[in-house]
């Protein structure tokens, strides 16, 4: 008997039976990774998902996107390490906490206030968790990575130290960009800029010695107690007779006019204050016209002493008051509402200030010439994606300030001699935590004094353990059996909105410890948008979440379009009529399996038909475009290539041509056999093309059909004795096809009742299976 009961039981796959493929992979551990297999390695480096909040929909494809390169690689024969970590540290966090609790985090005690962050993220880690099981993600979220667990932050530590022996780390008291909120230093990295309205606010200025006026336009009066210098442009007529003259501030302070290109003439007036200091080009300008600053803003965002009678006040206090007092001695010419590029804190939205402070500096002005040279060495997919990491290494021009005064972050592991003052570092291994604990050693190694430490308060900026990722999944500092064996890893997927952070950080730490690039492959993904093209924002409303629609068509419509939307590197607008329309698709796959189902697989290939020999040439081709996908890593292809070969050929053509075969109805065994054998061969390889991204439907039939996991299978192969000329052919049988069922239709008749209709002298090949399908009298 060639026919029997469809081995698949159920009339529809549905999202529930998802969740059985999930139970039986996590039952036979499928995905383990297995150092000892002797296949080559491929180790992914998953970003580590910030357990801040809530997973939106974007995030869910995102992370499916990865998985389907890890399963990709499985499937082109490598042993895959696919580790999964959660990011724990930094700013985001304690904010969030915050927020939650009602509290400020300076006004806590520190233990404490490290408990209650501890709390909020274990809540929302294991909400990422659920997501990504739910998923179907094959990383190993059994023994997943925490960055703020002692053993990540031991390593993070040892890295800071690898860097301080080899010259990497210094100290120095300089101005900084700094959130007034967050009551810290950010690096140039963390800046984002929002466009504010403003007050631009015209102020008079007297020249000394004359009775003349000039007048400076400034979006911060506030600063007016800090400025050292006016200046021009040298291509500026109005004011070249200025030059080496003084001018009197609305304040009284006497300060010099100087010459600078960086004078706009086109804005304001085109005279520009230069105070200590309203942003970073300032800081610039006090250094090269050699101005003493005179520092007037705290570290908690208010005016100090040297504001004068605006000490104590905010900055916003402080600039309405000045204002207020400047008019009503006429000192102000207008106040204009402009719109002003500011920059503002990527965490809390304050605008930012630049207060001088004593940080701990990474050196990266330095490296960016060998950085440079990696560009031509790693891999970027898509290709173009390397000008993100090229324009922003052109744009570095300062250091990275990696202290900051935060709690729930990774320790700086320093301590100071108390006799001497000099920092004394501990032996890397363990994990610090200088403000509370004594240091591994009680004499100073620069002075000999033994009257004791004071541990360092200050913490590591987040990326500081984020950015070597890479090195902790690996095994670096804690298994150094697996590191030898993976080194660092071999891709580092990721979003196109932290590649100045984590991507050129990353980049930048791995070079100083190793002294060669972090990855061979960097694969930059392009954003999921709302359906107008919007980010999703808690602010803007829009944000998609991903249950309800698990629950309604399962994990893999969601990630078969996650697959089939986009181009990879693109951004794509997230569409529930669109994922619907993949949940149907995986009933269309279903069906089709189904219906092979019933027919039992002949062992070895027989003599096959030229129906056939059709198929198998169209096979090959949907086999060579999804393949080329595959290899770049994006899954447009591929997705694509499978739905219109399953939907548009193999279905409506191939198999209703040979179904009366199939079943043997008035035909040779062997005849019968070509087409059950073409079935089932079209079948394995339509389930291994599309495996890693539909992995649940595809293995659910192919346990159900052929035993074992299609997960432990190899990508099919194209094979070029089936590229014959039955392949054009084919396709005229299929126009062939779409005219008797139209004529049918238009003449009212059944599709099952006869007609006389002519078969072109060429389709004569396939004349048999044709007059079964179509009832050719
Ligand atoms: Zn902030
Ligand atoms: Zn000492």
């Amino acid at each position: 008997m060639s026919r029997r009961e469809p081995r698949l039981k159920e009339k529809h796959w549905s999202p529930e039976m998802e969740l059985q493929m999930q139970k039986v992979w996590e039952e036979e551990d499928t995905y383990r990774f297995n150092p000892n297999s002797g296949k080559p390695f491929f180790s992914i480096d998953t970003p580590p998902p910030y357990a801040s909040g809530k997973w939106h929909i974007a995030a869910a494809i995102h992370y499916s996107q990865i998985d389907m390169i890890a399963r990709t690689q499985r499937m082109r024969g490598y042993e895959v390490y696919f580790p999964f970590g959660v990011d724990r540290n930094g700013l985001p966090v304690e904010v969030e906490t915050e927020k939650r609790y009602k509290i400020r985090m300076f006004e806590y005690p520190r233990e404490e206030f490290l408990k209650l962050c501890r709390e909020f993220l274990d809540e929302a880690e294991q909400d990422i968790l659920s997501i990504v099981r739910r998923l179907g993600i094959s990383a190993d979220t059994k023994n997943y990575f925490q960055t703020d667990s002692e053993e990540w932050r031991a390593v993070t530590q040892a890295t800071f130290i690898d860097a301080w022996s080899k010259g990497y780390v210094y100290e120095d008291y300089r101005p900084n960009i700094y959130c007034p909120r967050c009551r810290t230093t950010l690096a140039d990295a963390e800046v984002e800029y929002k466009e504010l309205p403003t007050k631009l606010v015209y102020l008079k200025f007297r020249v000394e010695g004359s009775g003349e006026e000039v007048v400076v336009a400034t979006t911060r009066p506030e600063l007016l107690p800090a400025c050292k210098a006016v200046i021009y442009n040298p291509d500026d007529d109005r004011y070249g007779w200025l030059k080496g003259k003084r001018v009197i501030t609305p304040l009284g302070d006497a300060i010099p006019v100087m010459e600078h290109p960086y004078a706009d003439p086109k804005f304001g007036t085109g005279l520009v204050m230069i105070c200590s200091y309203g942003d970073k080009m300032d800081v610039q300008l006090f250094r090269e016209l050699g101005l003493e600053p005179k520092i007037v803003v705290n570290e908690d965002g208010t005016l100090n002493e040297s504001a004068g009678e605006y000490a104590g006040l905010t900055i916003q206090e402080a600039r309405e008051r000045i204002i207020e007092d400047l008019e009503r001695k006429g000192l102000i010419e207008k106040v204009e509402t402009i719109q002003h590029r500011t920059p503002v804190c990527w965490r809390c939205k304050t605008p930012l200030e630049i207060v001088p402070m004593r940080e701990y500096y990474l050196k990266q002005v330095d490296l960016v010439p060998e950085l440079e040279e990696y560009l031509d060495i790693v891999r970027f997919y898509p290709e173009w994606a390397s000008n993100y990491w090229r324009d922003w290494l052109k744009s570095v021009s300062s250091d990275w300030p990696i202290s900051r005064r935060r709690y729930y972050a990774t320790e700086i592991p320093v301590w100071y001699c108390k006799s001497c003052g000099k920092p004394v570092l501990p032996p890397p291994g363990k994990y610090y935590q200088p403000w509370k604990e004594d240091p591994p050693y009680d004499r100073c190694p620069h002075c000999g004094s033994t009257s004791g430490f004071e541990g360092e308060k200050r913490v590591f900026d987040t990326w500081m353990d984020s950015s070597i990722s890479p090195l902790v999944y690996n095994g670096f500092g804690w298994n150094e059996e697996l590191f030898e064996k993976l080194g660092s890893s071999d891709l580092r997927p990721q979003g196109k909105d932290i590649v100045r952070t984590w991507l050129h950080y990353t980049f930048l730490r791995v070079h100083q410890v190793l002294g060669k690039p972090a990855f061979k492959h960097v694969w930059i993904s392009g954003m999921g948008l709302d359906a107008k093209g919007r980010a999703m924002h808690k602010s803007l409303g829009n944000i998609i979440y991903p249950w309800p629609l698990f629950e309604k068509y399962g994990a893999d419509a969601v990630r078969f379009f996650g697959a089939a939307e986009a181009h990879h590197g693109s951004d794509f607008r997230i569409s529930e009529r669109k994922i619907e329309g993949a949940y149907k698709f995986l009933q269309k796959l279903w069906n089709v399996a189904r219906f092979i189902s019933q027919f039992d697989e002949p062992e070895d290939m027989p003599e096959l038909e030229p129906a056939d020999l059709w198929i198998l040439g169209e096979l090959n081709k949907s086999i060579e475009r999804a393949l080329s996908g595959y290899e770049r890593f994006d899954f447009f292809d591929p997705a694509n290539e499978v739905r219109i070969f399953v939907w548009d050929v193999f279905a409506p053509h191939y198999i209703e041509l040979v179904k009366g075969r199939a079943y043997g109805d008035g035909v040779e065994e062997k005849r019968s056999a070509a087409a059950r054998w073409t079935l089932h061969h079209v079948l394995r390889a339509v389930l291994r093309l599309a495996a890693p991204i539909i992995p649940h439907i595809t293995d659910y039939i192919w346990r159900s059909i052929y035993g074992g996991t299609v997960h432990k299978e190899l990508f099919p192969e194209v094979r070029v004795e089936w590229d014959t000329e039955y392949l054009e052919l084919g396709r005229k049988v299929m126009e062939f096809n779409s005219l008797v069922w139209k004529t049918k239709k238009e003449r009212g008749m059944r599709m099952k009742d006869p007609i006389e209709i002519e078969i072109p002298e060429e389709l004569r090949p396939f004349e048999d299976d044709l007059r079964r399908l179509h009832n050719i009298k």
